[in-house]
Protein backbone atom coordinates (compact mmCIF):
# COMPACT_ATOMS: atom_id res chain seq x y z
CA UNK A 1 0.00 0.00 0.00
CA UNK A 2 1.20 3.10 -1.07
CA UNK A 3 0.73 5.44 1.85
CA UNK A 4 3.01 3.62 4.25
CA UNK A 5 5.98 5.57 1.98
CA UNK A 6 4.54 8.60 2.95
CA UNK A 7 5.26 8.67 6.36
CA UNK A 8 8.65 10.82 6.92
CA UNK A 9 11.15 8.94 7.92
CA UNK A 10 11.57 9.69 12.10
CA UNK A 11 15.48 9.99 13.58
CA UNK A 12 16.11 6.95 16.02
CA UNK A 13 16.12 9.01 18.79
CA UNK A 14 12.16 9.80 18.28
CA UNK A 15 11.27 6.98 17.34
CA UNK A 16 13.13 5.16 19.82
CA UNK A 17 11.06 7.36 22.75
CA UNK A 18 7.82 7.25 20.75
CA UNK A 19 8.67 3.53 21.42
CA UNK A 20 8.68 3.76 25.19
CA UNK A 21 6.06 6.32 25.56
CA UNK A 22 3.12 5.51 23.57
CA UNK A 23 0.72 2.21 24.43
CA UNK A 24 1.80 -1.53 22.97
CA UNK A 25 0.16 -2.40 19.53
CA UNK A 26 -1.98 -4.66 21.14
CA UNK A 27 -3.48 -1.76 23.31
CA UNK A 28 -3.67 0.80 19.96
CA UNK A 29 -5.64 -2.30 17.91
CA UNK A 30 -7.72 -2.26 20.65
CA UNK A 31 -8.51 1.62 20.88
CA UNK A 32 -8.79 1.92 16.98
CA UNK A 33 -11.33 -0.83 17.31
CA UNK A 34 -13.20 0.94 20.04
CA UNK A 35 -12.91 4.42 18.59
CA UNK A 36 -15.38 3.37 15.78
CA UNK A 37 -18.12 2.50 19.21
CA UNK A 38 -17.03 5.15 21.33
CA UNK A 39 -15.18 8.51 21.20
CA UNK A 40 -11.78 8.28 22.54
CA UNK A 41 -10.66 10.88 24.93
CA UNK A 42 -8.01 13.04 23.93
CA UNK A 43 -5.48 11.68 25.23
CA UNK A 44 -6.11 7.65 24.25
CA UNK A 45 -5.95 9.77 20.73
CA UNK A 46 -2.83 11.38 20.85
CA UNK A 47 -1.44 8.12 21.78
CA UNK A 48 -2.56 6.57 18.98
CA UNK A 49 -1.35 8.84 16.61
CA UNK A 50 1.87 8.93 18.18
CA UNK A 51 2.09 5.39 17.62
CA UNK A 52 0.62 5.80 14.02
CA UNK A 53 4.09 7.22 13.48
CA UNK A 54 6.28 4.54 14.05
CA UNK A 55 4.15 1.21 13.14
CA UNK A 56 2.91 1.61 10.03
CA UNK A 57 1.01 -2.08 10.88
CA UNK A 58 -1.14 -0.36 13.24
CA UNK A 59 -1.87 2.43 10.67
CA UNK A 60 -2.75 -0.19 8.13
CA UNK A 61 -4.97 -1.89 10.46
CA UNK A 62 -7.07 0.96 11.24
CA UNK A 63 -6.93 2.36 8.42
CA UNK A 64 -8.88 -1.35 7.14
CA UNK A 65 -11.05 -1.25 10.18
CA UNK A 66 -11.82 1.75 9.58
CA UNK A 67 -12.82 1.55 5.84
CA UNK A 68 -14.72 -2.43 6.71
CA UNK A 69 -16.44 -0.12 9.38
CA UNK A 70 -17.72 2.45 7.24
CA UNK A 71 -18.46 -0.57 4.37
CA UNK A 72 -20.84 -2.61 6.91
CA UNK A 73 -22.84 0.67 8.25
CA UNK A 74 -23.59 1.79 4.66
CA UNK A 75 -24.83 -2.25 3.89
CA UNK A 76 -25.64 -3.37 7.08
CA UNK A 77 -27.55 -6.41 5.19
CA UNK A 78 -24.10 -8.01 4.92
CA UNK A 79 -23.69 -7.93 8.52
CA UNK A 80 -25.44 -10.74 9.22
CA UNK A 81 -23.77 -12.95 6.42
CA UNK A 82 -20.67 -12.46 8.17
CA UNK A 83 -20.94 -12.33 11.22
CA UNK A 84 -19.94 -15.53 12.36
CA UNK A 85 -16.50 -14.44 10.56
CA UNK A 86 -13.33 -13.84 12.81
CA UNK A 87 -9.47 -14.52 12.09
CA UNK A 88 -8.03 -17.82 12.01
CA UNK A 89 -5.55 -18.89 14.26
CA UNK A 90 -2.67 -18.92 11.66
CA UNK A 91 -3.77 -15.23 10.80
CA UNK A 92 -3.79 -14.51 14.64
CA UNK A 93 -0.22 -15.77 14.57
CA UNK A 94 1.17 -13.92 11.70
CA UNK A 95 -0.41 -10.23 13.42
CA UNK A 96 1.08 -11.49 16.81
CA UNK A 97 4.51 -11.96 14.95
CA UNK A 98 4.62 -9.02 12.68
CA UNK A 99 3.86 -6.88 15.73
CA UNK A 100 6.48 -8.32 18.00
CA UNK A 101 9.02 -8.07 14.96
CA UNK A 102 8.43 -4.74 14.08
CA UNK A 103 9.14 -3.50 17.89
ZN1 LIG B 1 1.75 -0.90 16.35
Amino acid sequence: MAEEHKQPRLPNWLAQWLGRHTPSCQEVVRLASEGLDRKLTWRERVNVRLHFWICFLCRRYEHQVAALHQGLSRHPESFSECSEATLSEEDKARLKKACSDHR
